[in-house]
Formats: structure tokens, C-alpha cells, sequence
């Protein structure tokens, strides 16, 4: 049986397996580097989002202590309203008795003057008092229509909150778990791939040392790559690096596209 050239080639000298493991761990340093980057950005943020999911309820809920409180202020207005016309009514009780008793002309109009002004006043408090109801009623009717939300704020405000801990939760797990496999895959590199693979990392404001080549293009710095630079990478057999920003570049190969390469060798 023919043994194929890449084969021989791994056999005899291992070249092209080692180094495309190499590469391969590269890859998966970078996913992992970037995926802690984003669970790193995620719970940094953490307590920023925490307090704008609680701003979102404070808002919701002092709009509706709001109009609790203008339907509160209104219905003891109206009290005191009732209070002062059942206090005028005795006055007015007590003038008609100063009526019906006056001894002289002079009582007589007092009373009466008395009585006519406590009526006027009855009729006012009366008006407002009916002003108050028909506020009362008004807020009322908004409150109703708001019931859903008032009731449902408190639970609502709590299911947030729990998503959110899970969240995190879920985020900081992710994070360690993360960190723990860089750590597994890094001190497998040679040291200096590991070394330019983190002044690479570190250089770039988005952590990216190791770029995928989207149609033709390095994805980090867009550049568009030579022909022959492409054709290299195909066999990925060294480690290539973009001529314009010099991240480490990589082609992601499906399984059937690298049978491809192989049987093109
Ligand atoms: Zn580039």
C-alpha cells in the first residue's frame, strides 16, 4: 500500500503535524484568550448593569409613588374639605337658633348675615369637595390602569435581579474555567511562540495575536493578503504572519477542505 506523502512526511520527520498543532493551539489560545477578555469585560461591568436594572425600577416606581401620592394628598384635601362643612353646619345650626331667639331687629340681621355667609361657604367647600372627588376619582382611574405593573413590579424587580446573579455567576465560573485551560494550553508552546504570541496580544488594543483569514484578508488589520502568502498558508506547514500588522494568521480549514490540501500534496 502507497503511503501518502504527508504521512511519510509526519512519520519520518513529524514536521508537519507538530507544527500544525502548533498552530492549532494557537487557535485555541486565542478563542480562549478572547472569549476571557469578553467574561472579563462582562463582570468588570457587572455592578454598572446592577444599578441600571435598579434605576430602571426606581423610575418605574417613584412615577407610581407619584400619582399613590397626588390620590393620598387629594382624598385628605377632601377630608379636611368634609371636616370643615360638618363644622360649618353647626354653625349653621347654631345661627338658625340665634335666628329663631333673636330678641331685636339688630340680632335678627346678624343672625341672618351669619347664616347667609355660613350657607355660602357650605356651598364652596361643597364644590371643592366634589372638585377633590372627581380628582380622586381621576387618579384612580390611572392606578387601575396600572395595576398590572404596580403589582407585578416587586416580583419583576426580584426575577431580574435572580437572572442577573445567574449571570454572573455563570460569567465568573465561565471565567475561571477559562483561565485554568489557557494556563493547559500555553505552557505546552514553545516558549518563544508563547513569548510573540503574548507581545502580540499585548501590543493589540483587542488582545488578538492570531487572525483569521476571512476571503483572502487578514480579519484583524483587513489587509488583503499576496496570492502566494495565501497559497502558503494553505499548506500550513510554518507559522505565517500578516505583512501588515503581523499577527500570527490562520486559514480555518473544515474538515473536507483539509483532505483537500493534503490530496493536493
Ligand atoms: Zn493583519
Amino acid at each position: 500500500m502507497k503511503i501518502p506523502y504527508i504521512i511519510k512526511l509526519f512519520l519520518e520527520r513529524g514536521v508537519f503535524p507538530k507544527v500544525k498543532s502548533e498552530l492549532e493551539k494557537l487557535i485555541e489560545l486565542q478563542k480562549t484568550d478572547t472569549n476571557i477578555r469578553k467574561l472579563k469585560k462582562a463582570i468588570d461591568g457587572a455592578e454598572q448593569r446592577r444599578a441600571g436594572i435598579e434605576q430602571e425600577f426606581e423610575l418605574h416606581a417613584s412615577s407610581i409613588r407619584e400619582i399613590q401620592g397626588r390620590r393620598d394628598k387629594a382624598q385628605t384635601e377632601r377630608a379636611n374639605l368634609e371636616n370643615q362643612i360638618a363644622e360649618t353646619k353647626t354653625y349653621i345650626e347654631r345661627a338658625a337658633r340665634n335666628l329663631k331667639n333673636s330678641q331685636n331687629q339688630k340680632e335678627y340681621e346678624t343672625a341672618m348675615r351669619e347664616t347667609d355667609a355660613l350657607q355660602k361657604q357650605t356651598g364652596t367647600f361643597e364644590t371643592q369637595a366634589l372638585e377633590k372627588m372627581t380628582e380622586i376619582e381621576e387618579v384612580e382611574k390611572v392606578l387601575e390602569e396600572r395595576s398590572e405593573e404596580i403589582n407585578s413590579l416587586e416580583a419583576n424587580k426580584t426575577a431580574a435581579f435572580a437572572d442577573f446573579d445567574a449571570e454572573l455567576k455563570k460569567n465568573r465560573k465561565q471565567f475561571d474555567n477559562e483561565t485554568k485551560k489557557r494556563h493547559e494550553v500555553f505552557v505546552t508552546l514553545p516558549a518563544q511562540l508563547a513569548s510573540v504570541y503574548n507581545r502580540l496580544a499585548q501590543r493589540s488594543r483587542d488582545g488578538i495575536a492570531v487572525a483569521e483569514v476571512v476571503n483572502g484578508s487578514c480579519s484583524a488589520c483587513f489587509m488583503k493578503l499576496r496570492p502566494q502568502v495565501r497559497l502558503e498558508l494553505k499548506t500550513m506547514d510554518k507559522i505565517m504572519t500578516c505583512e501588515s500588522c503581523t499577527r500570527i494568521l490562520y486559514i480555518a480549514a473544515p474538515a473536507a477542505d483539509a483532505q483537500a490540501v493534503s490530496q493536493e500534496i
